[in-house]
């Protein structure tokens, strides 16, 4: 028999699910039996005008298919509209258990023609965004001992691509956060995630092939997010790949790399002749500490 994973009883935070990506994670959420929290101000692509219109309407097409949401319109770059949605999720339905992270803008130009409130505005929608969301809902997740986070990150950030200066630093800037909360949150059952989609959406429309696009529904990245929202969730501070119905995790490596003779300080010398072993990875694992014990027995501390 097929496995499959419920959610009744808890409670879900999808932001930027009026469209897209989110919209898709918000059905599989509620179709499993979450009560969901549709945040969505609207606008276009660039984040730009914008109305409750897209949230309602999610929360229509979920109420009609039998599940359970509410709307909320805030932005989450807006730092009481962040907390208001985590405070939607409260009234309605008394608690909050999983935060989904995906409201997202675009304002793509070169680093040099970019001005540094387009560079700004990016920012504070993916890092500071996730930030305001995920800090109002902190404290009932550490108090229950109990919570989900997602994050949504791109691979314009994890290997870069052009154009996407802004977009990129605050999608990598999630890492450092991800990376830090998930040591904050594991000891009362806290698991925080994060996901580099790829989807045929408005923001992708014209920029990724057609063929791909097509092939990229949004609902074949929701799995994914379903599964690091759920209690089956075994997994803390990893990245998840997800797109066309492709899965799989994605990790920063460490060479082996190369240790000076300890009885001198390193030269400038001493890098330029060792570079090939320096940035070899044919030996390379996953990078989990700076200071691991291979490295501490290299550098003779253990
Ligand atoms: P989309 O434009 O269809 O959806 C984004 C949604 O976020 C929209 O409904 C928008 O109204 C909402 N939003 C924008 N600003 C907001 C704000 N301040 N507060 C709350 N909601 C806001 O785009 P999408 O492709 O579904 O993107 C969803 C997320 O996935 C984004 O974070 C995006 O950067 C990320 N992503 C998408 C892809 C892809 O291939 N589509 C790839 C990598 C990452």
């Amino acid at each position: 028999m097929l496995m499959t994973i419920r959610f009744d009883g808890r409670v879900a935070i999808v932001t930027g699910a009026g469209a897209g990506l989110g919209r898709a994670h918000a059905h599989l959420l509620a179709a499993h039996g979450a009560k969901v929290v549709v945040n969505d101000p609207g606008g276009s692509v660039d984040g730009k005008g914008g109305d409750g219109a897209a949230a309602d309407k999610v929360v229509a097409e979920i109420t009609a298919a039998g599940g359970e949401a509410v709307a909320n319109y805030a932005s989450v770059s807006d730092r009481e509209g962040a907390a208001s949605i985590v405070q939607t999720a409260i009234d309605a339905f008394g608690k909050i258990d999983i935060v989904v992270n995906n409201a997202g803008i675009l304002r793509d130009k070169s680093f040099v023609k970019m001005t540094l409130e387009e560079f700004e505005i990016v920012l504070n929608v993916h890092l500071l965004g996730t930030v305001y969301v995920t800090k109002a809902a902190w404290p009932h997740l550490l108090e229950q001992k109990y919570g989900r986070v997602v994050f949504t990150s791109s691979g314009s950030g994890l290997v870069g691509s052009y154009g996407q200066s802004n977009y990129g630093a605050a999608k990598t800037g999630m890492m450092g956060l991800m990376n830090n909360l998930k040591f904050e949150g594991a000891k009362s059952n806290i698991k925080v995630n994060m996901i580099s989609p790829v989807a045929g959406t408005r923001m992708t429309e014209g920029i990724i092939e057609q063929k791909l696009f097509d092939l990229s529904k949004p609902e074949q990245v929701s799995p994914a997010v379903a599964w690091l929202s759920s209690e089956e969730c075994d997994v803390n501070g990893e990245i998840v790949a997800a797109g066309a119905g492709y899965f799989t995790v994605l990790k920063l490596m460490k060479g082996k790399g190369h240790v000076v003779d300890p009885s001198h300080v390193a030269t400038l010398e001493d890098f330029v002749n060792n570079k090939d072993k320096i940035f070899d990875l044919s030996e390379a694992k996953p990078y989990n500490s700076t200071l691991d014990d291979e490295t501490k027995k290299f550098l003779g501390l253990m």
